[in-house]
């Protein structure tokens, strides 16, 4: 068969790139099989070897090196952007951010003659402002819609979607699609916000120390409904962009359709690690991660060595930052209305993915 659809994965290596690269390659996926190239800043890990996909270990906040190592892939007709940099504050964030999507189009719009689409991902922080503004400015009333207005704040989001539609629209017949998923439950021992990997080694850490599995949030996330996206669902979605002449040049929400508990998963969590001692902590002071993970990294060591687990250092697998965030959030929810009136149907058991995604990190030895 001869292969029409060629992708170029900015951040192959990530939370959703790794599942966009396996997707991809699959014969009965729409469109395919995809001729993959996927890009990320370090060489190729172990766990996305298995991937027949072409990898590129390249800087894309580089010019030089975007130049170099993408302006031969003149074969692409879709990019998938799922990438990002995560910098001190909300303007850095913009610039180098900005930087690194404009990289990349300006090199594959020039390079590349059937470049056709491009699908970023964002997120909700669209509607909630920016990780330091969060809280602190009035964000968009939830649930969250599309058409919502922009906040006025900064979010480097905001340059992404301004700078994907100023460069598509260079090129005649070109179009674009804007993903805006909800915390992430997937499999990516590099991410920069994987909160299932993150709570998965904190389990593994308090079960090799004998302590219970105190709850790192607040009580009422702890009671409340929050919302997740599973990483295969938004590669689901991506691919839907792609393939679907009517929903291009459009932005959607990305998220499971259902809602769960915090004290619900926590069971799931305790039992998957054969933790006995589990509940939320009602007499001491609230928890934060960032705090109790700060000297773990000679224990982390050690479960690594004892259990033949995939060499990793804590800073790389535990995102406690980000842990110590989301399980803060409250009555932060998303509508799926527009993607389900445009003909997206997909969803996800949030428990199930819960799950799948903790097995998965176990079966690839990154937790015991
Ligand atoms: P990730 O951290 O899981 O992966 C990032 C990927 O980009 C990796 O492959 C990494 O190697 C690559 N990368 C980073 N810098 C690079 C560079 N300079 N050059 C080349 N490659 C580089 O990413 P993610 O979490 O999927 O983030 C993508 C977008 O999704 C971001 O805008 C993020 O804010 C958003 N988002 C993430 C979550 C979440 O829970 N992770 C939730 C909602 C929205």
């Amino acid at each position: 068969a001869t292969q029409s659809f060629v992708a170029l994965i900015i951040g192959v290596t990530g939370i959703v790139g790794n599942g966009l690269a396996e997707t991809l390659s699959l014969r009965d996926t729409p469109g395919g099989p995809w001729k993959v190239y996927g890009v990320a800043r370090r060489p190729q890990p172990s766990w996305n070897m298995d991937n027949p996909i072409h990898y590129i270990q390249c800087d894309v906040s580089n010019q030089n090196d975007v130049e170099l190592k993408l302006s031969p892939l003149y074969d692409v007709t879709h990019i998938f952007y799922v990438s990002w940099a995560n910098m001190p504050t909300e303007t850095q964030n913009r610039e180098v951010n900005s930087a690194m999507l404009r990289n990349v189009l300006r090199t594959l719009i020039r390079n590349a003659p059937n470049l056709q689409h491009v699908s970023l991902q964002t997120g909700t922080k669209h509607y909630v402002g920016s990780f330091a503004d969060f809280g602190k400015i009035k964000a968009i009333e939830s649930p969250f819609t599309e058409d919502s207005p922009r906040l006025d704040a900064q979010v480097f989001y905001y340059q992404q979607e301004d700078i994907l539609l100023e460069e598509v629209g260079k090129k005649k017949g070109m179009t674009w699609f804007v993903t805006r998923p909800h915390v992430i439950f997937g499999f990516s021992p590099y991410s920069m916000m994987n909160l299932i990997g993150t709570l998965c080694v904190y389990a593994a850490i308090c079960k090799h120390e004998g302590l219970p599995l105190k709850f790192p949030g607040s009580k009422a996330t702890w009671e409340c409904y929050s919302p997740a996206s599973d990483s295969n669902l938004i590669v689901d979605q991506h691919i839907w962009g792609a393939v679907n002449p009517t929903v291009k040049n459009q932005a959607f929400n990305c998220s499971n359709g259902d809602v769960y508990k915090w004290k619900h998963l926590w069971k799931v969590l305790a039992d998957k690690f054969g933790i006995e001692d589990y509940e939320f902590d009602e007499e001491g002071p609230e928890l934060r991660l960032t705090e109790m993970m700060k000297d773990k990294g000679g224990v982390w060591e050690e479960i690594v060595k004892k259990n033949g687990l995939l060499h990793t250092k804590l800073e790389e697998v535990g995102d406690w930052w980000f842990a110590d965030f989301m399980l803060r959030v409250e009555g932060v929810l998303d509508s799926m209305n527009k993607a389900k009136e445009h003909g997206f149907l997909g969803f996800r058991n949030s428990k199930n993915s819960f799950i799948n995604w903790i097995d998965k990190t176990k079966a690839y030895k990154i937790v015991p």
